[in-house]
């Protein structure tokens, strides 16, 4: 009876002893498992905002590329001049002019473009040319006087831009005729219609549009057009946004002073 009483005791023992190994068990095993899989979700968490963080500095640095373009980088073909941006130093000049006609010319890639546009207007029988392109500070200077010893500097504002203001200096500008039809003029002519619809194949946009003098500082001026890249006038077109100020946010409007 003892030793029956002994055997069944040491087999409750060892049922108990088995039972509890295997909870403890289970438990650590379950624990681990579900430190683990906490730890991965960790991981994963702070992968993620990695990622996030490098993604969001990326776009920093290239918006704030993008802003050097268009307001410090004068040899960029995006730079913005206008009333509120200015040239600094106000003196500054591009270094690879090409002519385009007589007297006339433009920065090398602007040149070409231009080049290739006329040869597509002469084809379609419009008839193009041009009757400005770059002006230096010094062209501005006696244009700017002119006006201001002719009038007074509120007539001289409207009609030029003050030195160092000018889009002309940046070599990207032009202003175009049709055969005579020049200034106020040109807007009625055939070729402005054509160009209205051709002449972002060739990099080139109406800087001036109707009803913009708030944003660019200028009323409308059907003949002035500027050379900006196939790209950024193509995509100006497509989502019929007018101004340069407006497609890159830029300030614009009269003068501060
Ligand atoms: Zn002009």
């Amino acid at each position: 009876m003892k030793g029956e009483f002994l055997n069944k005791h040491k087999f409750s023992v060892l049922v108990i002893t088995l039972a509890f190994s295997a909870i403890l068990g289970l438990a650590t095993f379950t624990g681990l498992d579900y430190y683990k899989t906490a730890k991965d979700i960790r991981a994963k968490e702070q992968e993620t905002a990695d990622k996030l963080a490098a993604a969001q500095q990326k776009a920093w640095a290239e918006k704030a590329a993008l802003r050097k373009k268009v307001l410090k980088d004068y040899n960029s073909t995006i730079i913005v001049i206008n009333k509120k941006h200015c040239f600094e130093p106000k003196t500054w000049q591009p270094n690879d002019l090409a002519p385009i006609e007589k007297g006339i010319s433009l920065r090398k890639e602007a040149a070409a473009q231009y080049n290739a546009m006329k040869a597509a207007a002469t084809q379609a029988k419009m008839p193009l040319a041009s009757t400005s392109g770059y002006r230096s500070y010094n062209d501005q200077v006696e244009t700017y006087n002119y006006w201001v010893k002719h009038s007074n500097q509120k007539e001289a504002d409207s009609a030029s831009a003050r030195p160092g203001c000018s889009e002309h200096q940046t070599g990207l500008a032009v202003d175009l005729k049709a055969d005579n039809c020049v200034l106020q003029c040109f807007a009625t002519t055939p070729t402005y219609k054509w160009l209205a619809e051709h002449a972002a194949e060739y990099g080139f946009i109406q800087r001036y549009p109707d009803n913009a003098k708030n944003i660019t500082g200028y009323v409308v001026e059907s003949w002035h057009w500027r050379y900006v890249g196939r790209e950024t006038a193509q995509d100006m077109k497509k989502r019929e946004i007018k101004t340069l100020e407006e497609y890159f946010n830029v300030t614009g409007g009269d003068y501060s002073n």
